[in-house]
């Protein structure tokens, strides 16, 4: 690495910064991961972007694979999404009324992604998903969703919610606040496992069942060869829809998302990160006929004063007009492979066992022999060794997703040479670790 190596130790401005935040925001941060409370530590505060480097508080540079955990897959401060905010900015920031960007942007979902005929604009992922799942209890006139383990779709109540024991479970809370009545509704099966997914369907009460197609919220857990036709078949069947939660895999694994890459067709999708181009606009969508039943066409109510912001708008039409013309996708493929191949490498050089498993620019190195094809695998990576090879990356640095249970994102503004940087910092960093107990 040409980078200087920087330590926690030199991290004055990072801890001052932490330290002032503490005192006002619960856990000095807006949103729980980014207190770096799964490796320990000070995070490191972010000052600007540029392109694939991230700079922090102190003027260090990082190579950046968290891409604000998706969004920017054209890097930071792309130039087109820049100038596209500036200037819708500069015409007002909100409305609160129709605006010709938002049919713009819609007609280039509708375009892109197979399922979607129809839109509604929302500011979060958490919002589109929770309305999605509204939309289907309004449109089957049932009651239970069925989620997979390990895959996250916001924090709306009736989806805060972890595996039970056994394979066909009502769930029970995970987060304090969340009413055993909020999630009474929610049932939890295995990821792959298509058996227990049609126990779940059995009693015929399904409204919805909900998956990330590639979880990527246990770490990047690919789905298994038939796994995706088994669930659409099995929803069809017992007449509950499949809503697919494309809020990272959206415009990340090609233009139309997973379900144009795995050729499933989900009865709706959610958008997310990449379709606001790095600002907070999500989206849900589907046929046109379910999205009829979205008040003011039907009587699903869902709304929001900043749902479908402008200048939010701006930067997600000009990010998808920068994917469709560049189109990246074979490149970024590429570029995933390689650091793939790469980490492994460097893994077996210095005896650390790792699986890296990835779906196109998202991997994740599972710090544990044996592929991970659900969340009880998952929990098995020695979490430990890899909160220190985090800390090795950070030093040498790569900024890493600082959790054993995310994914890296390569972005379009990588290179070759930049990958094998992100190489040679994560050989340093098995090295380093290669003795943790
Ligand atoms: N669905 C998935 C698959 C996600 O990864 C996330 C966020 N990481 C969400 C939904 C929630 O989105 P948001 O954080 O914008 O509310």
């Amino acid at each position: 690495m040409k980078e200087p190596a920087a330590t926690d130790a030199d991290a004055r401005a990072d801890a001052e910064a932490f330290a002032r935040a503490q005192a006002v925001m619960p856990g000095g941060v807006s949103s729980p991961v980014r207190a770096f409370g799964a490796v320990g530590g000070t995070p490191r505060f972010a000052a600007r972007g540029e392109g694939t480097y991230l700079i922090d508080l102190d003027g260090r540079r990082y190579i950046d694979v968290v891409g604000s955990w998706g969004p920017l897959i054209l890097g930071h401060a792309h130039p087109k999404v820049v100038e596209a905010i500036v200037r819708a900015a500069a015409y007002g920031t909100t409305f609160g009324a129709p605006t010709a960007g938002e049919t713009e942007l819609a007609e280039r979902i509708v375009g892109c992604v197979p399922s979607i005929e129809q839109v509604r604009f929302t500011s979060s992922g958490t919002e589109a998903a929770m309305s999605a799942l509204r939309l289907a209890r309004a449109a089957t006139g049932r009651s239970v969703i069925v989620k997979f383990a390990g895959c996250y779709h916001g924090h709306a109540d009736p989806l805060l919610v972890s595996a039970g024991s056994g394979v066909l479970t009502h769930a029970l809370p995970d987060s304090a606040g969340v009413t055993e009545g909020a999630v009474h509704d929610t049932r939890v099966v295995a990821f792959n496992d298509p058996a227990a997914l049609e126990a779940a369907l059995a009693p015929g009460d399904v409204a919805a069942v909900i998956l990330e197609p590639v979880p990527a919220n246990m770490g990047v857990v690919p789905p298994t060869p038939g796994f995706l036709e088994a669930v659409r078949a099995s929803t069809t069947k017992h007449g509950a829809l499949l809503l697919f939660d494309e809020v990272i895999t959206g415009f990340r694994l090609g233009l139309g998302g997973a379900q144009e890459r795995f050729g499933i067709t989900p009865d709706l999708t959610v958008l997310g990160k990449i379709v606001g181009g790095g600002m907070p606009l999500a989206a849900y969508g589907g046929s046109r006929a379910l999205m009829g039943f979205v008040a003011p066409s039907g009587p699903m109510y869902q709304a929001g004063t900043l749902a479908g912001n402008p200048v939010c708008v701006a930067a997600g039409i000009a990010t998808i007009e920068t994917l469709q013309r560049e189109a990246p996708y074979a490149a970024l493929e590429q570029l995933g492979a390689r650091l793939q191949a790469g980490l492994d490498a460097a893994a077996a050089q210095h005896g650390t066992s790792i699986t890296t498993q990835r779906c196109a620019s998202m991997p994740t190195p599972f710090f544990i022999e044996a592929p991970v094809t659900d969340l009880d695998a998952a929990k098995r990576s020695d979490t430990t060794r890899f909160a220190a090879w985090f800390h090795a990356m950070l030093d040498a640095g790569v900024w890493w997703p600082p959790s054993q249970f995310e994914a890296a994102f390569v972005n379009a503004a990588m290179a070759e040479d930049d990958v094998d940087r992100v190489v040679d910092a994560a050989a340093t960093a098995f090295a380093a670790v290669a003795d943790t107990p």
